[in-house]
């Protein structure tokens, strides 16, 4: 069968990135080098796999398909719904979930908006919920707020009550916590975190959630991976609820999905379902489902237990290299994916490891450690092991890495001194033309670009700049 040729005004249609709009493909490209050149530490990331990417990138972003497969507001889906049902039954795989016990929801777009979906099924306006702060290593959409504002939806329009890490220890004061919800009465207590290297009590969570008869939420977004892979305790068995998002350990597209239990007679399937389309959100982004499908797929599989393991492994190598420094860890160590390293005691800012860090390709992220006295100034950093699992290193690699970053740190705390300064303006002016920092960026190039990069191949990229 022959096609008619296409309209003048309609050839953008079907040429390439690359051919079609240069200024975004060299975006894209430079971004690939900067990628490939760098140590990603940042713990909420990860690099997906090429067959999540393509999954990301196909015509499944044309269609409409609000509603659930089997009952949609437009026509043309019966894809569609065969595409939605079996990324639901992967997701359930993936965690060795009972079909008849839990169900999911594939649609949010993201960890926040599946959160902010979650909160409106679970509670009405000005209900009273409990998660961990954020100084703490909590999430923003588990209740932040400020003295002086509400900051997340979840506490503009509910009432939020923190509960918080002991500073000395750096775990979470479960005592505390149990007294304070004695008196707030929450009707929602929410577990997970975005910076906590320790595992959870979910028993004793949900002994107190159960006092006061509250729903019991864990949004599992940071080690939703390391469960998967049977490498961190699984929630499921004691909360409500679930949350997580997809691009973290997990490794798949940025989306978000939501676990509710079918066997706890309140009909949570109905009103979280309700509360995803249409209280939240519109017509599900279908070309992200289909990418979380492969992730879940991956995620289910032998050789994903054996990343979750490497991811942990990692993680322990560098927290113990540190330590070898002298160097001061939260709670000591980390149990999971993630580091939250203390830099009070080298008298240097979060801000300020970051940002020479910035300078030398290796991508790390300020963080608050529990008793800062500043919440403006963060006395740390935070590191995570998940992505460049994902680029094969291994313990001894992440020891090269504890090197690397000893070196910075030293770098950084001559600077500052030189600089006579504790400003910023004054230590990013002082880093300019050092010769240290360069011969060290160097070097961390060198040896970010021996490690293969998932999702594309690193020998075929087209950049304009030179890293
Ligand atoms: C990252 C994260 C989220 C938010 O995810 P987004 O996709 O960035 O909206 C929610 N909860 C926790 C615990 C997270 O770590």
């Amino acid at each position: 069968m022959s096609v008619k040729p296409v309209d003048p005004w309609n050839t953008c249609l079907n040429t390439s990135l690359e051919q079609e709009d240069p200024e975004i493909f060299s975006i894209v490209e430079n971004e690939k080098l900067r990628q490939w050149s760098g140590l990603e530490l940042i713990a909420s990331e990860n690099f997906t796999s090429q067959a999540v990417i393509e999954a990301n990138g196909t015509p499944l972003t044309n269609k409409y398909s609000e509603g659930l497969p089997g009952a949609r507001y437009y026509g043309g889906n019966e894809f569609i719904d065969e595409l939605e049902r079996l990324c639901q039954k992967r997701a359930l795989e993936a965690f060795g979930l009972n079909p008849e016990v839990w169900g999911v929801n594939v649609q949010p777009y993201s960890g926040s908006t599946a959160n902010f979906a979650a909160l409106t099924a679970l509670i009405k306006p000005q209900d009273r919920l409990m998660g961990l702060d954020l100084p703490s290593g909590g999430h923003l959409t588990h209740g932040y707020q400020t003295q002086k504002k509400k900051i997340s939806s979840s506490s503009i329009y509910f009432t939020s009550m923190p509960y918080q890490v002991d500073p000395t220890t750096g775990l979470i004061d479960y005592k505390r916590l149990e007294e304070n919800a004695a008196l707030f009465r929450p009707q929602l207590l929410i577990c997970g975190a975005s910076a906590y290297p320790a595992e959870w009590e979910y028993d004793t969570l949900r002994k107190i959630a159960d006092q006061h008869s509250a729903y019991l939420m864990c949004d599992m977004a940071h080690i939703s991976g390391l469960i998967a892979g049977n490498e961190a305790l699984s929630p499921f068995e004691f909360c409500d609820i679930v949350t997580t998002t997809t691009h973290k350990t997990l490794r798949g597209p940025r989306a978000g999905l939501i676990f509710f239990r079918r066997d706890k007679g309140d009909d949570l399937e109905n009103r979280v379902n309700q509360a995803v389309f249409p209280s939240c959100q519109g017509g599900p982004h279908n070309n992200t489902i289909a990418a979380i499908a492969v992730a879940l797929k991956q995620a289910a599989s032998p050789e994903f237990k054996q990343y979750a393991k490497q991811v942990r492994a990692n993680a322990l190598a560098l927290a113990k290299a540190l330590s070898n420094y002298g160097y001061k860890l939260a709670t000591g160590t980390t149990v999971n994916h993630l580091i939250l390293w203390d830099l009070k005691p080298q008298k240097l800012t979060g801000s300020k490891l970051e940002r020479i860090c910035d300078m030398v390709n290796i991508t790390i992220n300020k963080n608050s450690i529990a008793g800062d006295k500043s919440a403006v100034t963060p006395g740390g950093v935070r590191l995570g092991s998940s992505a460049l699992t994902s680029r094969s290193l291994k313990e001894e690699d992440f020891v090269k890495i504890a090197e690397f970053l000893h070196r910075t740190v030293q770098i950084a705390l001559a600077v500052q001194e030189k600089s006579g300064s504790k400003l910023m303006k004054d230590f990013v002016a002082a880093l300019q033309g050092n010769e240290e920092i360069a011969q060290l960026r160097k070097e961390v190039i060198e040896f970010a670009r021996s490690f293969p990069m998932p999702g594309f191949d690193p020998t075929k990229i087209k950049a304009t700049v030179a890293i």
